[in-house]
């Protein structure tokens, strides 16, 4: 009997060290969370998943200044500077009324499209559309018969030979010229300052012009209230007044 207990023994132990050794199923525990972790911090790929289409709504893109009448065959943007420190549309209308072109004609007025004011005569970013681009007209602003015909004039108040534009002037240009380079298929290369069509200091050599012709039309929220404001930031920078 002493036997029989004897060989039992043995058997549970070897039947214990066989099953508790190699035939053991291997399960590893969790690596510990924090230090030496090797799970992944971000989702893997397929996790994942894109937003459906609906949750992004296709903005509109908006053209504040749209003419009624018939739009001209545009190629151009010229920028100018009044070279004064105030300015409006009245007062440089009243001024242009009195100059005459090359035949002697009066001119009929403002030779620009747009002005944009800098506080002075205008609100500080004040984009105000002339008869001009109302009636859809040639501008008398370029001193060149090409920019004149085809060239949509802006001119911004102020005289960038001394200073840059205000930060509310250069927001203001850089929303126009986005604009009207999509609406009239207009590219950076045909933005250009007065000073590149004739022999002039104007827009002014502290008028940021490269990243003016740069600007790009982005889409824009439409308020309860039916106004659009921008979604963009400028990059250019201003005066901080
Ligand atoms: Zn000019």
């Amino acid at each position: 009997m002493r036997k029989f207990g004897a060989w039992m023994l043995c058997f549970i132990a070897i039947s214990w060290f066989s099953v508790g050794g190699c035939q053991r199923p291997v399960v590893q525990s969790p690596p510990p969370v924090g230090y030496g972790s090797q799970r992944p911090a971000v989702p893997e790929p397929h996790e994942i998943k894109p937003l459906p289409a609906t949750a992004m709504p296709q903005l509109p893109f908006g053209n504040p200044w749209k003419p009624k009448a018939t739009v001209r065959d545009w190629k151009h943007i010229v920028i100018h500077h009044t070279a004064s420190e105030g300015g409006s549309v009245a007062t440089i209308h009243a001024e242009h009324l009195n100059r005459k072109d090359k035949n002697g004609n009066h001119w009929k007025g403002i030779g620009y499209h747009f002005l944009i004011g800098n506080g002075t005569g205008m609100s500080d970013g004040e984009i105000e559309p002339t008869f001009r681009w109302k009636q859809q007209m040639q501008g008398a602003h370029a001193g060149n018969e090409e920019y004149n015909q085809h060239g949509i004039g802006i001119c911004l108040v102020g005289n960038f030979q001394d200073h840059r534009p205000s930060s509310a002037q250069l927001a203001a240009i850089m929303r126009l010229v986005g604009v009207l380079k999509r609406e009239y298929h207009i590219k950076s290369s045909q933005v250009v300052g007065h000073r590149d069509v004739k022999s002039t200091a104007c827009p002014g050599k502290l008028f940021p012009m490269t990243e003016v012709a740069q600007s790009e039309d982005v889409p824009f929220f439409t308020s309860r209230d039916g106004s659009l404001s921008p979604s963009f930031v400028t990059a250019a920078g201003g005066t901080s007044e």
